[in-house]
């Protein structure tokens, strides 16, 4: 298999195979990678694939996906990658993400029993045992620097943590985080973790990030790198759990089950394209967005619209408080036929130049819905609130707000014809102030995370300025 870039001429031979993108970013026309084709997998695969979850596991599923996409690493290391990630001790159960039934033909996917509590972990945990794996191969180093104001940060260092070949310099908003999260960060002990929290809000941690990046000089001599989603290990991960939630919801391959996602930067719902265009009966994608609305507004009206900070909302689901949905582009150049010189003209000058483009008048944008199955809806705290509140007392269980902006929004575009499965991405105990607003009780915490405010912490205050990260970063590697 071979990767090419969205932004990539039709008569570009540039192919890269996966190892060689494992560690890079963006591509270098400022595209993002992916495979040049998606394997198809047959009605008979796709049958031996459920018997391979249920009798060998969710570890074996996923190498049976991911060896269709890599072929630089060889069949036993891949499969004693997979095995050594998604296990039971880390995962909480068998199955890694149960379906928790909610009614007839409703289920929610449990995404979210990973270390941090988010489905992030699924793929980052994998990413972790990736790289170190890749860069004991080559003898290198990697130095990932990043911002958070929470998920992606915490995911990141407990998939980073105690890993060989790997340091983490993790930047986020002093005293901006939930106690919750900034405890699950800076209790981390591991001497390869730094937890950096910087004088000033999110948009400071990233242009420090941005200006680390910049001076290319540093960034190749200390061997700068990022985990952020646009990474297509990441989203590839993300494609063994829409085939794990089918073959849990279905017992015949005849059946098709929608999806309803909450969505950020597109990362999960494209993950859910990806599994479709393998050939996963999946009758509908529900892309969810809460306030923050660019991607429901693109597929309501085919105009894609990045938001200015003014505009872009904090939000009690706030790990999908997006200006832009960066894994867009994806979907996007295989609605355009794969046209990578429209695709660069569209996010690499349009977007630019006027923050935003309009397809309505393209007839391949109807086929967002037609061909590609994607319907869209929207929304907003009194709806999280209303959702929590509803599923408690008619269910019992309690869901985190991202979840509940995807149940409402799945509940509405749901049709008799197909079941459907709802993504949980967070537990809620990660966002416990808004259940308590919900509901009037505090959400249960699992016993391991029983008093880590408490612990001691790791983190050292900085300046909003990148001198004194560079310097740190220097210090530690000592060269
Ligand atoms: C990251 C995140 C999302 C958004 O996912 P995308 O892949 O960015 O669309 C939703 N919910 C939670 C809890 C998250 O951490």
């Amino acid at each position: 298999m071979k990767y090419l870039s969205t932004r990539a001429a039709a008569s570009s031979t540039e192919r890269k195979r996966f190892c060689e993108i494992l560690l890079e970013g963006l591509a270098p026309d400022g595209g993002l990678y992916l495979p040049q084709s998606y394997p198809q997998v047959s009605d008979a695969t796709l049958s031996a694939w459920r018997t391979v979850y249920h009798q060998q596991g969710y570890a074996a599923l996923a190498f049976e996906i991911l060896s269709l996409y890599i072929d630089d690493i060889p069949a036993a290391d891949l499969r004693a990658l997979c095995d050594k990630t998604y296990t039971a001790e880390v995962f909480g159960t068998r199955e890694i993400v149960p379906l928790r039934p909610v009614e007839q033909g409703l289920w929610i996917e449990a995404l979210s029993n990973g270390p941090t509590l988010a489905f992030k972990d699924m793929a980052m945990q994998l990413l972790g045992n990736l790289f170190e794996y890749e860069l004991a191969r080559r003898g290198e180093e990697l130095n990932i620097l990043g911002a958070t104001s929470g998920d992606t940060g915490s995911a990141a260092e407990y998939a980073m943590r105690g890993k060989k070949g790997v340091r983490v310099f993790m930047t986020s908003p002093n005293g901006r985080m939930s106690p919750f999260q900034q405890a699950q960060m800076f209790s981390l002990q591991d001497a390869n973790i730094y937890n950096i929290a910087v004088e000033g809000v999110f948009d400071d941690c990233q242009d420090i990030v941005k200006a680390v990046s910049n001076d290319l000089e540093f960034k190749r001599k200390y061997k700068i790198g990022t985990v952020n989603s646009i990474n297509w290990a990441r989203l590839l991960a993300q494609v063994v759990y829409y085939f794990a939630g089918y073959i849990q919801a279905t017992e015949t391959n005849d059946q098709k089950v929608s999806f309803a996602v909450p969505s950020g930067n597109f990362g999960n719902v494209c993950a859910g394209h990806v599994a479709r265009m393998m050939g996963l009966p999946i009758a509908q994608l529900v892309v969810a967005t809460n306030e923050n609305d660019v991607l429901d507004e693109f597929f309501r009206t085919g105009v894609y619209r990045v938001r200015g900070s003014a505009d872009t909302f904090e939000t009690s689901s706030p790990s999908m408080d997006i200006s832009k949905a960066s894994n867009f582009e994806r979907f996007v150049f295989d609605l355009l036929g794969r046209d990578g010189t429209r695709v660069k003209g569209l996010f690499g000058d349009a977007l630019n130049r006027e923050g935003r483009f309009d397809l309505s008048a393209d007839p391949l944008f109807a086929q967002a819905a037609s061909r590609y199955g994607f319907v869209s809806g929207k929304s907003t705290h009194p709806d999280r609130l209303a959702t929590i509140r509803a599923t408690f007392a008619q269910h019992g269980f309690m869901i985190d707000t991202h979840t509940a902006d995807a149940l409402k929004v799945g509940l509405e575009k749901r049709s008799a014809a197909h079941p459907m499965v709802v993504l949980e991405t967070a537990l809620p105990i990660k966002f416990a102030a808004t259940i308590v607003e919900a509901l009037g009780l505090e959400p249960e915490r699992p016993v391991r995370f029983e008093g880590i405010e408490a612990l001691p912490k790791r983190v050292q205050v900085m300046a909003a300025d990148a001198a004194p990260i560079k310097a740190l970063i220097a210090r530690e590697c000592g060269y």
